[in-house]
C-alpha cells in the first residue's frame, strides 16, 4: 500500500484492576512501563510505514503475550486446576471480519491462531480442542507445553485467590489484572481491535471470558475498535464493546461518550468493574476505567506517546 501522510492512532492495554500505587515499587512500574513501551513500538513502525491497523494491532498483542507482566501468552493466569486456557480475538472494522479462540492451552501466542481463523477458516470462533486441532494444521505456529505459560508469581496468585475465594462473601470485583488489549487506526483509514488473556485467576474449567468473544471484550466497525479488560462476565452481559459502538451509531454519541456510558455506567450497574480502550475514524481515544488503575499506553494521532498505570 502506498505510505501516505494521514495520521495513525494507536492505543494498548495491559488489562485493568486494583493496582495500588503502593503495592508496585518503582522497579515493578518500570518494567511494566518498557513492556507497555515496546508494545507501543511493534505497532508503530508498521502504522508509520503505511502498514495495516490489523497488523499493527497483532504486532503489538504479541509483544504483549511475549511479556510476563501481563496475563496473556508467558504469564497468563492458572485456571483452577492449575493449568491455562487462553483466550483471543482479532477484529477488521472495514471489512468487519473477526476471528477468535477460546481455551487454547498449547498455542504460545493465542492471537495468532485468532487471526489464522480468521484468514484460513470458514469460521470466527474455535475453542478448546477444535482450536487446537485447527493449530495442529498451521506448522508456522509455536506451541508450547502448557506449564511453559504459568510463572511463580502467577501461581501465587492463584493460591491466594483459592484462598480469598473460600472465604464467605468474597466477590471477583476487581480481581483481575493483565488482559492485554491494542486498538488502531491506520493512515488508510482503517479501524481494528485485538484482545488476548488468560482470563481469571481460578477459573473453572472450560470457562470462557468476554476477550474472545466478538462484541463482549473486542469490536470494530468502520465507526470505532474497541478492546475491553475487566470482570468478563459482567463484560459479556452488557455486550460491552458492541454497544460502545451502537450508542455512536444509533444515539450519535461521541467515543467519549459511548465508552463512559458502558464502562463507567453500564457495567458498573451489572456490579462489575474494569476498562476499555477505544479509538474512532477520527482518531480520538478513548480510555475509561472504573478500577483504580488499568496499564495502558497511545500514540496520538499529533505522534504524541505515552505509557500510564493510575489516574494520573
Ligand atoms: N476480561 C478478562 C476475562 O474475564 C479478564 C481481564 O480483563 O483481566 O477473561
Amino acid at each position: 500500500m502506498p505510505v501516505c501522510d494521514a495520521p495513525f492512532v494507536l492505543a494498548i492495554h495491559g488489562g485493568a484492576g486494583v493496582i495500588e500505587p503502593e503495592a508496585l515499587s518503582a522497579d515493578e512500574a518500570r518494567v511494566i512501563h518498557a513492556a507497555l513501551g515496546a508494545a507501543l513500538e511493534a505497532g508503530h513502525v508498521l502504522l508509520r510505514d503505511g502498514g495495516t491497523a490489523l497488523d499493527a494491532v497483532e504486532a503489538a498483542v504479541i509483544r504483549l503475550e511475549e511479556s510476563p507482566c501481563f496475563n496473556a501468552g508467558f504469564g497468563a493466569v492458572f485456571t483452577a486446576e492449575g493449568a491455562h486456557e487462553l483466550d483471543a480475538a482479532l477484529m477488521e472494522g472495514h471489512t468487519r471480519r473477526a476471528g477468535a479462540v477460546a481455551g487454547v492451552r498449547t498455542v504460545r501466542n493465542p492471537v495468532r491462531l485468532a487471526r489464522a481463523v480468521m484468514e484460513r477458516s470458514a469460521h470466527v470462533l474455535l475453542a478448546g480442542e477444535g482450536a487446537e486441532r485447527f493449530a495442529d494444521g498451521l506448522p508456522d505456529l509455536e506451541r508450547v507445553a502448557n506449564a511453559w505459560f504459568g510463572t511463580p508469581a502467577r501461581h501465587a496468585q492463584l493460591l491466594l485467590a483459592q484462598a480469598r475465594e473460600a472465604a464467605p462473601g468474597d466477590g471477583l470485583k476487581g480481581r483481575y489484572f493483565g488482559t492485554v488489549g491494542a486498538v488502531a487506526l491506520d493512515r488508510h483509514g482503517r479501524l481494528a481491535a485485538a484482545t488476548s488473556t488468560g482470563g481469571m485467576t481460578n477459573k473453572r474449567f472450560g470457562r470462557i471470558g468476554d476477550s474472545p468473544l466478538i462484541g463482549s471484550g473486542t469490536w470494530a466497525d468502520a465507526r470505532c475498535a474497541v478492546s475491553a479488560t475487566g470482570w468478563g462476565e459482567i463484560y459479556i452481559r452488557c455486550a460491552a464493546a458492541h454497544d460502545i459502538a451502537a450508542r455512536m451509531a444509533y444515539g450519535g454519541a461521541s467515543l467519549a461518550e459511548a465508552s463512559e456510558a458502558v464502562i463507567l455506567g453500564e457495567v458498573p450497574a451489572l456490579g462489575g468493574d474494569g476498562g476499555a480502550i477505544a479509538v474512532d475514524a477520527a482518531g480520538n481515544l478513548a480510555m475509561p476505567f472504573s478500577t483504580s488503575g488499568m496499564y495502558r499506553g497511545w500514540i496520538d494521532r499529533h505522534g504524541q506517546r505515552c505509557t500510564r498505570i493510575f489516574r494520573d
